[in-house]
């Protein structure tokens, strides 16, 4: 019987849940009566309601059962609080917790790793308190990075996973449904509410042929997001389908979908295949592996489903050359052969100031075995790196992997410093003092994304990225304008060395565990009388106060406080790096509010500004907004495209609504962002116009009319006057609530709402 095996080594009395899904997507068949894409089997066996729901991509909301929610340290603080705060006894439904965003790369993993622990004390153990109290697995410093232990210890076929990370579509590799949200989703999850999700559309991506030479699965995604855009994959799943699928191993379609959150995905999926099954046997999970087996029907696409894809791209990987994408967004999407007229053409800086590989994204075995064997190549030709070189190791448990397979001895023989299993580099955690503020440079990266800052805080940085192999390569040449795979490398025996293209296992015959750093939950009993301690003098946690309920005519002549011009992205809203420290104190990290956001009002002064209306006063955008709070004005906040992509970071819907921000009009919003603003009990519009953005003016004010009448569907009137000289003229706007969600507006949030029908 399948149906009783655990769903992890971990939670020997949570089970696989294949017979409930089974019976769901029985009755969705009946409803849709046609052959089903793998997204819609397994998105739609986790409907709340399966024979009821509306089911309208595009359109209608979809309310579900997720099976797990997942949630890092930089956003489990939030989490954790508004869980509290909605005075729920434990967690409904299998939950984790993983302290990966906050350690700091700086000497070495091992220095690394001791620093971070005292540095952030009283956090863990705020996190591992509360774990302990409301039945959550604790994953500690040291054990790796959310998506990466998701994989090796939690993914299964079919499943469907919320995580507070966009980048939860990792989950891709292993035929799960992986889901970035905010921390308030996550939070409902938890509670074992319905989470709510829009109908997601498909596109597919048809691969044909087999990876050759230098190319990796990182060059399918790296090339797809220079097809489709930042924007590509707004509002759908990336289902892969077609011949070139079965010539990937799990972890590469990990990578892929990993990336996916680049192009805006809602999520990503590959069909079960044999290499999942293999992957699962390797990590101690064949008893997955037999069950999923047994229920192929719900873990592989109809016959014939192709056709129901909203959209296809086809990807022919006989051909696909690496890629390397970049500077500043993941879609400047450049074939290797390619970049180096691109480096030159842009005047990008052509010294490379470090390499970066692993992460999330790219440290597995197959990716560190093609490090290593890069290494050994350049060594016996007596070269080392000629940019400072580091790895980080994606979980305790690839590391041990790595260690005992010998890869990083190889790494360290070459001078490479290995991170501790933790994000660092890859989210603003690298205290690297070689390169100052400002200073124009480039590094190259095996990571995911390549936003402004997002390595090392310096606007300055250029980065770019790639596969691990490209990178390694790169980092022997020390120029962006190299090309492995025709370029060589001058040695000191005056004979030029040329890599040759790397080759690797997919899998070993066996993972290690490595150390065990996992806290279980304790017994229920026990649970009760674990103190969750929060210091009302503490600079890091502060318990959360409700925010106030919409109050009558609250949108009206708000005066602006940014207008927002070009990429916004959660990064740019609320920095991290520095600011991760204050993830659980809302006051205190509402102080790096839109620091990185250029004012289209004050074009020659740097991004964060922002002028008073009244005083006329120019200083930091959350200087400015605090005054407007102290004064009790409501303001709002205008937008440009796509406001809010990036990460999941919920602190960027909360820190405008803490200091008092009540609308933001955007031309887009970034799915996970919007939902967001929503939960918090903002107005997040859309021009109905775009041509509407160019028109709204320094001393404009905005008036959103007829909130308090809003309905699912119908647009609101934007009437925009002008101080100075009187003018008014009115525009339409859009909005997403649905009439579930115009409750959490009216009350202020959707914990407020949660709270008042308890
Ligand atoms: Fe951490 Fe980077 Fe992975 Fe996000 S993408 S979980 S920051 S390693």
């Amino acid at each position: 019987d399948v149906g009783d095996v655990a769903m992890s080594r971990f939670e020997s009395d949570k089970y696989l849940p294949y017979p409930h899904l089974q019976q769901s997507l029985k009755r969705i068949r009946r409803r849709l009566d046609r052959p089903l894409t793998l997204s819609e089997k397994i998105l739609y066996s986790h409907l709340c309601e399966p024979d009821t729901q509306d089911i309208q991509p595009g359109k209608s909301f979809l309310k579900l059962y997720p099976d797990r929610v997942a949630i890092h340290d930089a956003n489990a603080t939030m989490a954790l609080l508004q869980f509290m705060s909605a005075g729920i006894d434990k967690v409904a439904i299998p939950t984790t917790i993983h302290t990966d965003h906050l350690t700091m790369a700086e000497k070495g993993a091992d220095a690394d790793l001791a620093a971070a622990k005292i540095k952030h004390k009283e956090v863990f153990a705020f996190l591992a308190s509360a774990s302990a109290r409301y039945n959550i697995g604790f994953w500690k410093p040291g054990s790796g990075i959310i998506h990466t232990i998701l994989f090796e210890n939690y993914a299964f076929p079919g499943g469907l996973l919320v995580g507070t990370d966009s980048h939860t579509p990792n989950a891709a590799g292993m035929a799960m449904l992986g889901i970035g949200v905010g921390g308030s989703d996550g939070v409902d999850a938890m509670a074992g509410m319905p989470w709510e999700l829009p109908c997601p559309k498909t596109l597919g991506v048809r691969l044909t042929g087999r990876l050759t030479g230098w190319a990796s699965s990182k060059d399918i995604i790296c090339k797809l997001a220079g097809m489709v855009s930042v924007t590509g994959g707004t509002g759908k799943i990336v289902e892969f389908f077609g011949p070139g699928v079965s010539t990937l191993g799990a972890t590469a379609m990990a990578t892929i979908g990993n990336m996916s959150a680049e192009i805006g995905a809602t999520s990503c999926l590959f069909p079960y295949s044999r290499a999942m099954g293999n992957y699962l046997d390797v990590t101690h999970r064949a008893n997955i592996a037999h069950a999923a087996s047994q229920n192929l029907n719900l873990i592989t696409p109809d016959e014939g489903s192709d056709r129901y894809y909203d959209d296809i791209v086809e990807i022919d990987l006989d051909t696909l050359e690496p890629h390397i994408n970049g500077p500043y967004t993941p879609d400047l999407s450049h074939p290797m052969s390619q970049l180096a007229k691109a480096v030159n053409e842009n005047n990008w800086p052509k010294n490379l100031s470090a390499s970066l590989v692993g992460s999330c994204t790219n440290s597995s075995y197959e990716d560190l075995m093609k490090v290593s064997g890069l290494l050994q190549q350049a060594a016996a030709a007596g070269l080392k790196p000629r940019t400072p070189f580091f790895v980080s190791t994606g979980s305790e448990q690839i590391r041990a992997t790595a260690e005992a397979a010998g890869f990083l001895d190889i790494m360290r023989n070459a001078g490479v410093t290995i991170l501790s299993s933790s994000c660092g580099p890859c989210v603003g955690q690298w205290n690297r003092p070689d390169i100052p503020k400002g200073e124009p440079n480039s590094v190259i990266s095996s990571f995911n994304r390549n936003f402004t800052g997002r390595h090392d805080g310096n606007p300055g940085t250029h980065s770019f990225v790639t596969s691990p192999e490209i990178a390694t390569a790169f980092a022997f040449s020390g120029l962006l304008d190299f090309n492995p795979a025709i370029d060589s490398i001058p040695t000191s025996s005056g004979k030029p060395f040329k890599f040759a293209a790397p080759a690797s296992d997919e899998l070993p015959t066996n993972f290690s565990t490595g150390v065990d750093l996992y806290q279980p939950p304790p017994p229920f009993a026990e649970a009760r009388k674990v103190f969750v301690a929060i210091e009302p003098s503490s600079d890091r946690l502060q318990k959360l106060e409700p925010f106030a309920a919409w109050k009558k005519d609250q949108a009206l002549d708000l005066p602006i406080l940014v207008k927002v011009k070009g990429k916004c992205t959660t990064d740019h809203i609320s920095p991290a790096g520095p600011w991760y420290d204050y993830r659980g104190h809302l006051d205190n990290i509402s102080n790096n509010m839109l620091t990185g956001a250029t004012n289209d009002f004050l074009p020659s002064h740097p991004p964060g500004t922002a002028q008073h209306v009244s005083s006329g006063v120019v200083d930091a955008i959350p200087v400015i907004a605090r005054q407007y709070k102290a004064a009790g004005i409501n303001y709002c906040i205008i937008g440009h495209n796509n406001y809010g992509e990036g990460s999941s970071r919920e602190h960027a819907a909360l820190e405008p609504r803490f200091l008092g921000a009540v609308a933001i009009v955007a031309n887009g919003f970034a799915r996970i962002h919007e939902t967001n603003l929503k939960k918090q009990g903002m107005l997040p519009l859309t021009f109905a116009d775009p041509e509407a953005w160019g028109r709204i003016k320094k001393d404009d004010t905005v008036s959103i009319l007829g909130v308090e009448q809003i309905k699912q569907g119908k647009q609101l009137k934007m009437r925009v006057r002008n101080r100075k000289d009187g003018s008014e003229w009115e525009t339409l706007v859009n909005h997403s609530f649905h009439e579930g969600q115009i409750p959490w507006l009216m009350s202020g949030s959707a914990l407020n709402y949660i709270k008042s029908q308890k």
